[in-house]
Parts: C-alpha cells; structure tokens; sequence
C-alpha cells in the first residue's frame, strides 16, 4: 500500500468533515493516559455531544495505529477548525470528579512538576473512581439438551423456573424453592449453562462513611483566645469573607501556642458562611490528636489518607463532591479533595517533608495548596513552629503572605527547661554509649516519681560517620571543618558541604591521641537494649519504622504511652511530631547533631526542626519539666538557636549559608535521577544527560547552573544504581524553559531502567 492510499484509508475511519474546509464543530483536549506532555485534540461525535464534559473519563484512538486508549477530557470548545480531528469513541466514566478547578490545578501540577497531565489526573482520581461502577450478575438459561436420565423433584423445578428463558440465578433458585445443588448437577449434565454479565452497579453508595458526630457544647469553645490568637483569627477572618482574596497567612508560633485553635475558630466561621475547609496534615498516624480535636467541635468531617479501604475511599471523595462535608482532614493528596464550595486550606506543620511525594508527580502539597488557594481565590493557612525557609523567605518577599506570630504559650502552658550537654569524652563511670550521665540521672529521677520521659534518637542508617574511640572527636573535612560522611561503596570520605573526597584515615586526627577510629552509628535498638541494662523495672515503648509497618501499630503505642502503660516512649524522628502527653516531665534528645552530617543542604533545617518538635513534647501543661539535648559540637548554630528556641536567629544564619551556595530558596532546583542495575550505564546515562542539559541551558539564561553527575549519596536503592544531575536557577521561571527545551529536543529519555525528574526536591540523598 503507498503511503498515499494508506493516509486516504485513514481520513475515511476518522473523517467527520470535508478534509481541508474549515468547519464548526465540538471539539475536546483530552489528557490522554500515556507518557506524553502534550493533549490531544478530537472530534465529539454528535451521539456524545451531551456526554463529552470537561472532567470525564473517555476512549479515545491514540498513536498512528488508532490504538484504544482512555483519556481525561479537559476542555471542550465549539470552534472553527481546519483541521480533521478524529472522533472520541465513547465515555467511560461520566460522573465526573474533576471539576474545573482540579482540571486547573492538575494541568498546572502537570506542567509545574514536569508530569504528563494524563498521569497527573490519575493522582488526583484514584484508580476505583476511574472504572465505571459495575458488578458481575450471574444468569442460568436451558441448553436445550434432552434429558436422558429421570431428573429429581428439584431439579424438574428449577428447569421449569428457566424455561426458555435467560433467568437471574439467585431468583431462579429461589422461585423453585431449591439450593444451588440442583443447579449444578444440571449443569454438569448439560442441562443449564451459566452466563455471567456486567451490569451498572446503582447500589447505594453514600452511607456509612468515615464522618464523625460532634459533641455540640465544648469547654474549648469558651477559651479565651490570647491576643496573638484573636488577632489570626480575624487576620484570616477578613480574608475568608471578602469575596475572593487569595491570600497566604503563616501562622508562626512555638508547639502549644494555640495554632490548632486557631485553625478551629476560623473553619467555624468558614462553615457558617456554606463553605469547606480542607486541614492537611504530614501523616495521619501521628494526627491522631489533631483528628480528635476538630471531630470533637465539627459535625461532618471526613478522613483521607491513602491506606484507606478503596470503599471508604470512594465514599468519602463522593460525599466531598456532593457537600455532606464540612472538613477534610488528610495527608498530601487531599489537597486535591473534591470540595465544590472550598472556602479556607489550612497546612498543619508545613514545614514536614512528608508533604512531598515520593512519585511522579513529585508534587508538594504545601505548594499545591497555595496554587489551590490562587485559583479559587481562597485563604490558605500555614502553621509551624519552625517554617520551611522557603515559606520564611516568601513570607519576608511576597505581598501575598502574610505573617501572624503567636509569641507565647496559651496560659498554663509553659515550655520546659531546655539545657545541652556536649557529648564527647566518654566520663568516667558512663555506664551507657548513648546516654550522658547527666540524662541517665534525670531518667533515674523521672521513673522514680512516676512520670514518662521520651527518647528521640535520629539515627539513620546511612549516616555513618567515624569517631575515635579515645579521645571522642570525629573525622572532619580538611577544607571547610565539616563532618565527613564514610561511603561504604566507595570506602571513602566526602564532605557534604564542599564536596571534597578524601581517604578513610587509619587512627584519630589529632595526632596527640591516635587512638582507633569506630564507625559511629548505633541505632534505636540499641538504645532499647541499654535502657534495659539501666534500667530494668521500666517499660519501653518503641516507635519507629523498623518495628512498625501499619498505622495502627503507631496508634496502638501511642494509646499504651498516653495510658501509662510504658514509661518511656523512644524513637527516632516520630516520637518528637504531633503528640501531647501531659504526663511527660523529660524529653531527651540523643545526638541532636548526628543529622548534620548527611550531605544535604537541608540538615540543619532538619536538624533545627526536630529539636525544637521535641522541645515542645514536654510538659505542655504541669511546668517545670526538663528538654536534654545531647550534641557532639554544641556550638554549631543549628544546635545553639534550637536550644534557645530562637527560630529568627537560625534563619539569618542559615539563609547566610543558603545564599552562598546558591541552594534554596535562593536558587529552584531541579533533581534528575538515573537509575539502573548497571552502574555504569547509570553513570554514563546522566553523565549524557548533565552536558545535554548545559548545553540547553546555555541557549536559555546565562544564570542556570547544572552540576556534574554523580553518584546520589544512597548509591543503590531497590538493586539498582543511582547517579544524579541538579539543575539549578535563581528562579523558577528559568528553569521551565529548560525543561521544555530538553523534551523538545528529546533530551529527557535516558536509556535506564528508571529515570526521575523532581521539581523543587526535598530529599537529595
Ligand atoms: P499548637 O497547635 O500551637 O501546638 P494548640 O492549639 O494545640 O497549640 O494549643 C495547646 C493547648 O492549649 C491545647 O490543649 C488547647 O486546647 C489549649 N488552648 C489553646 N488555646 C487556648 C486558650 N486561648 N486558652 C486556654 N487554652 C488554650
Ligand atoms: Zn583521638
């Protein structure tokens, strides 16, 4: 066939029109469910023009072959083409839960994040929500054989039920009284056949879904707001009823200052006007408290998270879409909860990694809120202790964001003593590797009069890090004094902050000592075991990821500590999120330092972070209750700031550091990873990649940076090898030129097993 004939073969199936003369017809964009950026333009059949909206599901033919493929409609115009588009073939789900904002906002995550807006879409509706509601019914009908051997009683029944007909199995058994025994004696001497149909499923579908029922009068209706807090809530009062300002509020104030009961008053008045509320949380194990508290003073609120049952799940997304919520409580993809009437998006702790995804779209729900709130010309709410210094930095820059400090605890709260203790020299008579005997005292204290104390030891596998057994001090970089981080791979050191290698040294640094160098490095089962030598009579619960996959482990020792049924709570990074246990008079911090090695330019963010979380996890009501932060060098600003509290002055000093590095949020980074079993096919593939990229980036703005490749710092993940490349630009409108030149130019499909483009990353080992 000539290439000729075939095309005229082709416009035959597909034409609706006279090729070549401009006509007006219904035309749809659809996001088709494969790997490509772009949408795809097609004709809408006049038998679909009531069906094809904006937001379904459809079938549509994709590619040269006009291979079947299912698509999310985005737009549908009625236009004048010149064009021949070929038809949409059907629609398969119709009830759309995409409306125009989440169409809006999916495409800007698509383009933001660099995802295909099909795949994007599918993040936003989950996977049940995608297939049509069906069910498998089950029919009997007669074959039409002779019967050769007499038949039973029954079986003469059932037969006379069927008759000639096609017949519902379970009425046909019932109508002859009889059990499915007969019918599949029938059956095995072909007497019946089976037919099994898919038809629509209308059972109901909007009870018995995950809403609590409030308790109308509450003793926390009556608090009376602190100045800092009455001054938010009417902040954000004013922006919630003034018809469509879209504005950021952070709400910036110390653990128990009172930012939930802000967050609560405002949703009130937010639900009085007839709108919704949406309340991101970082992990809804360890919102337990939060939960507890808004299902207490609000009717209908719903929970999402993503180990919902598929059901449940469905459920709720459908009563969210049909108003029977006021608020959604949820992790990172209930931002994009299907709220028709969204009036206010709060995000709780928004400084929390765990807002980001881990897969494509590596989208930050923080920031999706925030677009979220543009488009829909809401309030959004940002609350933290310790904000991410991106939202710091905005909050300084943009007239947008506003800032509302609560500077103190609510009354009766007071923030415990917090003291250092600089870990080095192991003393004379420290029975234990990881506890000082200052702590080891102050345990011994706290048991003794009945009260809880919590653990946090933050020790990460692959921090490993090399200390002298003698003298205590740790291996440093000879270039900038930073600490070295031991590559087992590689079997050397390398300095996050400059990134220099060196050789693993055989004795300890100070040559007046030379004593033996240990990889330092012990985790929380090991501190398990020493509390237990210590102290024998205490109950232990641990808490962290190793010993607990599900979430109701978490929420099962979490209600044993609340309880008092363990004494002492320990863990790494959870035990210092989320909770608030009257009863805990001490809070120790292991190695408040130990992250600060990890070559990421975010670990004293981290590291400051997690000290003043934990802080704030001791004594929220009683007072006189004691913070002990371990540390190797108690002089690292991190560290200092923490103790203090003083989350100002870390900024300052950090950002200092951030600017010089040209690391956010002074610069947007993109994180290319190339995976594959070969390392070096990985190595070359984004080696091949980082001079692609430079030379695109050349032709685009003289102030993109893109680094070499190299190795990421978990080398191997899942037996595969990875090597990265970062991109880098003072903002982010740079970097989307970059990113469009490289797909243009076909730039972005190495040949590995698994290739990652992550906008904005937040992890970087
Ligand atoms: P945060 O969210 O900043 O950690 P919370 O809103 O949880 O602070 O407040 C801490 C505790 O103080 C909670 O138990 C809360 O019920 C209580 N609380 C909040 N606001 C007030 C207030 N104005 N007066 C008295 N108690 C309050
Ligand atoms: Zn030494």
């Amino acid at each position: 066939m000539t290439a000729k004939s075939d095309k005229k073969q082709r416009d035959q199936l597909w034409l609706l029109g006279t090729e070549g003369r401009a006509r007006r017809e219904l035309v749809a964009e659809v996001a088709v469910r494969v790997r490509t950026s772009r949408l795809y333009h097609y004709a809408v059949p006049d038998s679909l023009a009531d069906a094809v909206r904006p937001g379904v599901l459809v079938r549509v033919p994709y590619g040269r072959a006009g291979q079947m493929r299912e698509g999310w409609c985005v737009r549908v115009t009625r236009g004048t083409w010149d064009q021949t588009y070929k038809p949409i073939e059907g629609v398969i789900v119709g009830d759309a839960l995409l409306d125009e904002t989440l169409l809006e906002l999916g495409l800007w995550v698509s383009e933001y994040y660099a995802c295909p807006p099909g795949l994007t879409f599918d993040t936003i509706v989950p996977a049940m929500l995608r297939k049509p509601r069906v069910r498998k019914v089950r029919y009997i009908r007669a074959t039409g054989r002779t019967v050769d051997k007499p038949l039973s009683k029954q079986q003469q029944a059932l037969l006379d039920v069927v008759g000639e007909g096609e017949v519902h199995r379970d009425e046909a058994l019932q109508a002859a009284g009889v059990g499915p025994s007969s019918l599949l004696t029938l059956r095995k001497r072909g007497l019946l056949e089976f037919i099994t149909r898919e038809e629509p499923d209308v059972r109901a579908s909007s009870d018995n879904l995950g809403v609590a029922t409030a308790v109308p009068e509450n003793e926390e209706d009556r608090f009376t707001l602190t100045t800092g807090q009455q001054a938010a809530v009417e902040a954000i009062d004013r922006a919630t009823v003034t018809p469509g300002e879209f504005k950021v509020f952070l709400l910036f104030g110390v653990p128990g200052s009172g930012k939930t009961e802000v967050y609560v008053r405002v949703i009130c008045r937010v639900i009085a006007a007839g709108r919704q509320a949406i309340v991101l949380v970082p992990e809804i194990a360890l919102a337990t408290q939060v939960v507890e508290r808004l299902s207490r003073r609000f009717e209908r609120v719903a929970v999402l998270h993503s180990r919902l049952k598929v059901s449940v799940r469905e459920r709720t997304l459908r009563a969210i879409a049909a108003g029977a919520v006021d608020v959604v409580i949820g992790t990172r993809t209930a931002v994009f909860a299907p709220c028709r009437r969204l009036g206010l998006i709060v995000a709780d702790e928004e400084q929390e990694s765990s807002f980001k995804s881990l897969a494509a779209p590596f989208f930050h729900a923080r920031d999706v809120a925030i677009k979220r709130g543009q488009i829909e010309k809401i309030p959004v709410v940002l609350g933290s202790a310790t904000p991410a210094l991106e939202t710091w930095t905005n909050v300084k820059r943009l007239p947008h964001f506003e800032l509302l400090r609560l500077p103190e605890r609510v009354p009766g709260a007071q923030l415990p003593t917090v003291k250092v203790v600089e870990l080095g020299r192991r003393e004379l008579g420290q029975t234990s590797d990881l506890l000082s005997p200052v702590l080891t005292h102050r345990l011994r204290e706290t048991l003794a009069a009945g009260q809880q104390a919590i653990l946090l030891h933050n020790r990460r596998g692959y921090a490993v890090y090399l200390r002298c057994e003698h003298c205590g001090l740790t291996v440093t970089c000879e270039r900038c004094g930073a600490h070295l981080v031991y590559h087992r791979a590689d079997n050397r050191m390398k300095c996050h902050r400059c990134g220099a290698w060196s050789a693993v040294p055989a004795r300890c640094l100070d040559d007046s000592c030379g004593g033996s160098l240990r990889r330092a490095g012990l985790g929380v089962q090991r501190l398990e075991q020493e509390l237990g030598h210590l102290f024998p009579k205490a109950r232990l619960q641990r808490l962290d990821s190793d010993t607990m996959r599900r979430r109701e482990d978490y929420a099962a020792a979490l209600e044993r500590f609340a309880a008092h049924e363990a004494d002492i709570l320990l863990g790494t990074q959870m035990v210092a999120k989320g909770l608030d246990f009257p009863r805990v008079m001490l809070v120790g911090m292991l190695e408040a330092d130990a992250g600060l090695w990890l070559p990421d330019f975010r670990a004293a963010e981290s590291a400051f972070q997690l000290i003043v979380q934990v802080v704030g996890r001791a004594g929220r009501r009683e007072g006189d209750s004691l913070a002990l932060i371990q540390a190797e060098n108690v002089t690292l600003p991190a560290i200092r700031t923490a103790v203090e509290m003083d989350y100002e002055a870390f900024a300052e000093i950090e950002l200092g550091i951030r600017k010089r590095f040209f690391d956010p949020p002074f610069s947007r980074l993109i994180r290319f990873i190339c995976a594959d079993a070969k390392a070096s096919k990985a190595r070359a593939e984004a080696t091949g990649l980082a001079d692609r990229l430079r030379v695109l980036a050349g032709r685009i703005h003289a102030g993109i940076r893109v680094d070499d490749a190299e190795a990421c710092v978990i080398p191997r993940l899942r037996e595969m090898a990875r090597y990265h490349v970062i991109a880098r630009a003072p903002r982010e409108v740079d970097l989307r030129p970059l990113l469009h030149a490289a797909e243009r130019e076909k730039a972005l499909f190495p040949r590995v097993k698994r290739f990652t483009v992550n906008v904005d990353p937040i992890e970087m080992l």
